[in-house]
């Protein structure tokens, strides 16, 4: 039955990634604490996929909470240039400690998108500082790297960016790696980076999210970034969704030997309380900015850059991710999560159970094959919710991607839901 909430919201309110003519109701949330959410109503939803990938410490956290307040009275905004604050600085000493070692400046943006942006623009100002023409990107299919005009760019050509697509600027796309692609994969990449022209290349490491939660191995990645870092190409490592803890390590390219010249973070950076985007880069990349030319300056900026709060926050998240208690969390989900791929390897219905840290996914079988517009979309995500679960399927795509702060017994509900569902199929 729809409230009054309900009814205001359709009224005044545009929602994302939503088809305007689909009814499936908005859900008005009162309050969250830990992983769940509870409705005006009174239900309590178990937030399976982390609010869309942002929540790691769970909702409402004291420590954060406090975080915020303290920061709150004390300095709530100031502009970036020209000023700095204690937050900003701590937070960029913070994000370097625990990044690959080449890592050394740290840029501020709003979001996984502009931080993506940023690095764009670096790079290819990078080489227009030098003076060389390398105005080429290479990125992988399946990508998304965010809504922003920089960021589609470089993701999929997908139904998504169709209306946008004579505005996109151009971009050499590499084959996914599928396991049995790896010679012609190294090949065109080789033939691409061998004509000099190829300014950067971008990718999410080990998994592609909205790609459909896509894993490929470390190996293959290093193989890339071996052959591109050799050319002199501007690797860029979308880290947006990867990043703190979700694959297991702090960051996904801690799996790798090959290290980015470039990441961008944001999600999971400030916990999933505030928005916040981070580009950092290494001591060679800025170098190209540090001239007596004003021309070779880096003319980017936002309004809310280093915002006091959310550099607070993400202080207060990063001290909680390194804590001894998150990190068994974090080993104990992705054990939970590897073994519930095992048990549904040989499913029928299910094809490529997999897992990377505490990401677990599962395409459902269908004769429609794999995509975002798979019809069985809405049923799924209904069937769950109805169980006051909140997965959201990426089309037959069935993915858990929780709060480190879920239980074990939690992770077994969902884990039933879904075995539920698979035998009701
Ligand atoms: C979500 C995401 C983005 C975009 O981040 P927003 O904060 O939604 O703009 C970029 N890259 C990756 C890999 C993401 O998962």
């Amino acid at each position: 039955m729809p409230n009054h909430l309900q009814e205001r919201d359709k009224e005044v309110v545009w929602h994302p990634f939503t088809p305007l003519l689909q009814d499936l109701p908005v859900l008005p949330i009162r309050r969250a604490k830990g992983v769940y959410l509870y409705t005006d109503s009174g239900r309590a939803i178990l937030d399976a996929v982390s609010s869309w990938w942002v929540n790691i410490h769970g909702h409402s956290n004291e420590y954060i909470a406090e975080a915020i307040s303290r920061q709150a009275r004390e300095l709530e905004h100031v502009i970036f240039a020209g000023f700095t604050h204690e937050p900003a600085v701590k937070l960029a000493e913070g994000l370097l400690n625990i990044l690959p070692s080449r890592q050394a400046k740290v840029f501020y943006s709003d979001n996984g998108s502009t931080a993506v942006e940023v690095a764009l623009k670096m790079a290819f100002q990078y080489w227009h500082n030098k003076g060389g023409a390398r105005t080429k990107v290479i990125a992988l299919e399946g990508a998304y790297h965010g809504d922003t005009f920089g960021a589609m760019s470089v993701g999929d050509r997908n139904a998504f960016v169709q209306p946008f697509k004579p505005f996109l600027f151009e971009v050499s796309s590499l084959p996914f790696p599928d396991g049995e692609n790896n010679e012609a994969l190294m090949a065109r990449f080789r033939k691409l980076v061998d004509t000099g022209e190829v300014a950067a290349f971008i990718f999410e490491p080990l998994i592609q999210g909205s790609g459909g939660m896509r894993m490929y191995p470390a190996a293959v990645l290093d193989e890339l970034l071996r052959i591109a870092r050799e050319a002199g190409v501007i690797c860029i490592a979308d880290e947006v969704m990867t990043g703190f803890g979700r694959t297991g390590r702090i960051f996904a390219s801690d799996y790798l030997q090959h290290q980015p010249d470039i990441f961008c973070l944001s999600k999971g950076l400030t916990g999933g309380t505030m928005p916040l985007g981070v580009t950092t880069c290494t001591e060679e990349i800025q170098a190209a900015f540090r001239d007596p030319d004003i021309m070779k300056t880096f003319f980017h900026g936002h309004s809310f850059t280093a915002n006091p709060l959310a550099c607070a926050v993400a202080n207060a998240s990063m001290e909680l991710l390194l804590s001894d208690d998150c990190q068994s969390s974090i080993a104990r989900i992705a054990y939970q999560q590897s073994l519930f791929a095992d048990r549904l390897s040989d499913h029928p219905k299910v094809q490529n159970a997999r897992s990377l840290g505490t990401i677990m996914a599962l395409d459902i079988r269908t004769e429609e094959g794999t995509s975002y517009f798979n019809s069985k979309r809405n049923r799924l995500y209904t069937f769950f919710l109805d169980k006051d679960i909140l997965l959201r399927p990426l089309g037959n795509t069935l993915y858990i991607l929780p709060p480190y702060v879920i239980k074990e017994e939690e992770l077994d509900r969902i884990y039933s839901a879904i075995e539920e569902l698979l035998d009701k199929l």
